[in-house]
């Protein structure tokens, strides 16, 4: 099994998981079951067959369960239908031990009938898909993703796999979208740091190994490779920049008696996820503009044959920042306005 491909996996696991709530959920289905040649209704691993009872009459589950007393029907009850009364009592033996503890224990109970699905499918036996409310759904009309919601399916983005490996742990992603979602840094700078985290940053070795650059190498320093990690956190220019912020912010948490988190790619590449609310929503809006400025000013060299060194990105991403907290002073709660005089103090803090 360890070698099997993941997809293949998942496929199989998925595939039993279906066929679980194919067995009959409800009570009626359970009552409707077919008692002989039935795969789910056997005797030593067999489905059974007892022809005398059929032709008295006895084909279902129904026909031989007794709605008052909850139970399967008296002996006597059986020996009366029965045609023919020879043998009856070794077949009736096996057959009351064929019928499966499950279906006897959901006719039992009262209060499971009927049993709202708890996938938000199910299959009768008829093999029609029924959903929550028990109306008939047309299969083209399901949605993978409501199938995956359904039967209750993680679905992984590629990027959180990739992101696993590279920094050897499972990451807690819900904190860390949430966290994506609350910065207060505009628009486009949100939507790079989404992109970042995402993996689907064009960047120049991507566009090298599909032939649309000359050679992969990146805009600032014109020597590595423009890979996401080397143009966001690891090149020498853009490096300099963030150790100017994060000189700004360990100040900042001298000054406030709080505990500095140190530079790191991963911190830079996913954002800060593992603070407190409000520190997370601070330091995520300067990260995100920053990110979105080194973006942008990447552009301006590859489109306009610019250049720019690690101090003037560092005075277009204060002056960016700044009129972030201009453009948020007019609108805004007090809570946040709290957080927009905190990102002022850290600006005055770049030096
Ligand atoms: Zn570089």
């Amino acid at each position: 099994m360890e070698n099997f491909p993941k997809y293949y996996l998942e496929l199989i696991k998925t595939w039993s998981k279906f066929l679980s709530i194919q067995s009959p959920i409800n009570k009626n289905d359970i009552l409707n079951q077919q008692l002989f040649g039935n795969i789910k209704i056997q005797y030593n691993k067999k489905p059974i067959f007892f022809a005398n009872f059929g032709k008295s009459g006895i084909h279902t589950i129904k026909d031989i369960w007794d709605e008052e007393t909850k139970n399967i029907k008296s002996d006597n009850f059986i020996y009366n239908t029965l045609k023919d009364k020879r043998n009856w009592i070794s077949e009736w033996t096996r057959l009351k031990l064929a019928i499966p503890k499950l279906f006897k224990d959901r006719l039992k109970n009262v209060h499971v009938d009927p049993e709202p699905p708890k996938n938000g499918y199910y299959i009768k036996n008829t093999f029609e898909f029924y959903d929550k409310q028990n109306k008939v759904v047309i299969p083209s009309e399901i949605s993978l993703k409501l199938i995956q919601y359904s039967l209750n399916l993680d679905i992984v983005p590629n990027c959180q796999i990739k992101w696993n490996i590279q920094y050897n742990s499972e990451l807690p992603w819900k904190k860390i979208w949430i966290n994506l979602n609350k910065s207060m840094s505009s628009r486009k700078a949100n939507q790079i740091s989404w992109k970042i985290v995402h993996n689907i940053i064009y960047t120049e070795q991507k566009l090298f190994r599909i032939g649309k650059s000359n050679n992969g190498k990146c805009h600032f320093c014109k020597t590595e490779n423009e890979t996401l990690t080397h143009l966001f956190h690891s090149c020498n220019i853009i490096m300099v920049v963030w150790e100017h912020i994060f000189d700004a912010l360990k100040t900042y948490n001298v000054l406030n008696n709080t505990v500095y988190i140190p530079l790191s790619e991963e911190l830079i590449i996913l954002g800060m996820y593992d603070y407190n609310k409000k520190y997370n929503v601070i330091t995520n809006t300067i990260m995100n503009t920053v990110k979105w400025i080194i973006w942008k000013c990447r552009n301006i060299i590859k489109y306009q044959s610019k250049s720019f060194t690690s101090s003037q990105l560092i005075a277009y991403a204060k002056r960016e920042l700044s009129s972030l907290i201009e453009s948020m002073d007019k609108s805004l709660s007090s809570k946040k306005e709290n957080f927009a005089a905190e990102i002022k103090l850290i600006i005055n803090l770049i030096h």
